[in-house]
């Protein structure tokens, strides 16, 4: 039920035209709908809109969130339990806002269910993520990474950001599910061997966040409180920060469209946000990243602005740039 995209394939032999290959891939991995265009609306809508190939895996449905709309109160997993297939529906009215053709569940949507916070009675469960093999769960990523061939991959810290179990599970197989595909050996039959060249986790400066604060803080907001720094996940002292990634207005958009289009998870108040816990907080139309493999394409002390910097899919870019800027048209 996803739209996969042509694999990179060559020229047929009957001379027809080829399925343009775009030069950039870019694959994120994350926990729950929602997550991507909180962390990476921005840079996902920038890249769409440059031609770039943007493949997003969410390893759950999401199925234990919070309702924020009381008309929609009835899918919460203590009633009809129906918030998974919804949130489905979410995410894609997500994508479309962020112009991303190419998005899957892990293993299939609902393969891998939903768990809840640390110690919670859900992650007990024998089919939520938390409980996945990890070597299992990483296998049908690899599947995605051969096929894709991604020069760039981001997802969480070791943590997840905030210590979610989905958030650190998507970590592991994140980085495993990269190990394994570069590894010819294992499991040959889902494709050649991928060693992917960058690789970034989320990250939030500090500085930027404080800042954040202030300004909602200083506004007129309808949220009954403000959330703290710490609730932020992945804040980082800023001089760990290796990259910051912008697409301008139009990016900022559609970052906030995407937001939106989660209603059931996130409450959008112009450059603010709640989540279920109806505390404000800053939304960040740039995106920052820590590089954690590969070589990066900034002088050194710089921070990168391009996660595809130093990439063959950079010299691919620098060729057919005028091409992909009007493909942004
Ligand atoms: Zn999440």
């Amino acid at each position: 039920m996803t739209d996969r995209p042509a694999s990179p394939t060559p020229p047929s032999a009957t001379g027809a035209a080829p399925h343009p290959v775009p030069s950039r891939r870019l694959l994120l991995v994350h926990a729950h709908p929602d997550d991507e265009s909180i962390n990476n609306g921005a840079t996902m809508a920038r890249y769409a809109a440059e031609g770039a190939r943007v493949t997003l895996v969410t390893c759950t449905r999401g199925e234990e969130g919070e309702v924020i709309p009381p008309g929609l109160a009835h899918l919460a997993p203590d009633r009809d339990d129906t918030l998974g297939p919804y949130r489905v529906g979410e995410l894609a009215a997500a994508m479309e806002a962020l112009g991303v053709t190419d998005h899957r569940f892990l293993g299939g949507p609902g393969r891998y269910r939903d768990s809840g916070m640390m110690g919670a009675p859900q992650n007990e469960r024998p089919d939520c993520f938390w409980q996945a093999p990890l070597d299992e769960a990483a296998g049908e990523l690899v599947a995605v990474i051969r096929e894709v061939r991604p020069q760039v991959l981001v997802t969480y810290d070791p943590n997840g950001g905030y210590g979610h179990p989905d958030h650190i599970q998507a970590h592991r197989v994140a980085m495993r599910g990269a190990e394994l595909a570069a590894d010819a050996g294992f499991r040959p039959e889902l494709g050649g061997a991928h060693a992917i060249g960058k690789i970034y986790w989320n990250c939030n400066p500090r500085s930027v966040v404080e800042e954040g604060f202030e300004r909602l803080r200083a506004a007129g907001h309808p949220f009954p409180g403000i959330a703290s720094v710490d609730d932020v996940p992945g804040v980082v002292p800023d001089a760990e920060v290796t990259a910051s990634v912008t697409g301008g207005r139009a990016a900022a958009a559609a970052k906030t469209a995407a937001m939106r289009a989660h209603h059931t998870q996130i409450a959008v108040d112009g450059p603010f946000f709640a989540l279920s816990n109806d505390l404000g907080q800053p939304l960040f139309a740039t995106e920052h990243y820590r590089l954690v493999h590969g070589a990066a394409g900034a002088a050194d002390g710089a921070r990168e602005d391009d996660l595809f910097a130093g990439t063959d899919g950079a010299a691919d870019t620098r060729q057919h740039g005028t091409r992909i800027e009007e493909a942004a048209e």
